[in-house]
């Protein structure tokens, strides 16, 4: 099986490599490597809602939560100018956290520690502590709540690079909700290479190039080391 995962390592390696417009595309299970809990596992917070639970009780806090080597592997494909985008359904602010720049980055579901502008869109850090946007629109939370339209220039952003990528890697989602989950059914169309990481299955495997059942963790470092290795970086 490791023999299998260095294989599967190089060839993804070999793909960024190749690749001219990366777009990564993020999920729940990449922030439960930091130890933040799931939204749609079994034990997942909407799952849990869903069922008229209350959160499983949790003694970590958001912003003690810091980002993990997944996260950094992003940010390390970002410095070595391969990603182009970055697609997250996370609140968690952990890809800002970790140094993505804010121009690379799609929130779908919007971010625990911003608010919006209900008139124009535009976010703001909570803690700059406005109430009021400087086009005079209200700000209220960022997040998307079920039912509630994602933010239109993310969404717009995320499908336009959808459509243009010639590699799409998926870390840590189980591709279920939609539209999200159209955005790699975009990136096939546009002839797209895809890639999946995720554990448990996803409505996408039959469609996938390159599948990874591992851990972001395990996967996404060691892809990225072998990429720099390519690249004509040495340690
Ligand atoms: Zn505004």
């Amino acid at each position: 099986m490791n023999h299998d995962l260095t294989n599967r390592i190089q060839t993804l390696a070999q793909w960024l490599y190749e690749s001219r417009y990366l777009v990564v595309f993020t999920g729940a299970g990449i922030s439960t490597e930091s130890g933040l809990p799931d939204f749609r596992g079994p034990d997942g917070l909407w799952t849990r809602r869903d069922k008229g639970l209350p959160p499983k009780p949790t003694r970590i806090s958001w912003d003690s939560v810091d980002p993990n080597k997944g996260h950094l592997a992003i940010v390390e494909l970002q410095k070595l100018g391969k990603l182009r985008f970055l697609i997250s359904q996370n609140v968690d602010n952990l890809h800002l956290k970790s140094g993505i720049r804010p121009e690379l980055l799609a929130e779908l579901h919007g971010n625990t520690t911003k608010l919006r502008c209900v008139q124009c869109g535009k976010t703001v850090d909570r803690s700059a502590a406005h109430k009021v946007c400087d086009c005079g629109g209200r700000l209220g939370p960022s997040i998307v709540d079920f039912g509630q339209s994602l933010p239109e220039k993310d969404l717009m952003l995320s499908f336009e690079h959808s459509r243009k990528c010639d590699l799409f890697i998926v870390a840590g989602s189980s591709l279920v909700v939609t539209p999200a989950a159209d955005m790699p059914r975009e990136a096939l169309r546009a002839g797209a290479r895809l890639t999946i990481i995720n554990q448990g299955e996803t409505p996408l495997d039959r469609f996938v190039h390159l599948r990874f059942n591992e851990a972001i963790g395990e996967v996404l470092p060691r892809s990225v080391k072998r990429l720099k290795k390519l690249m004509g970086f040495f340690e």
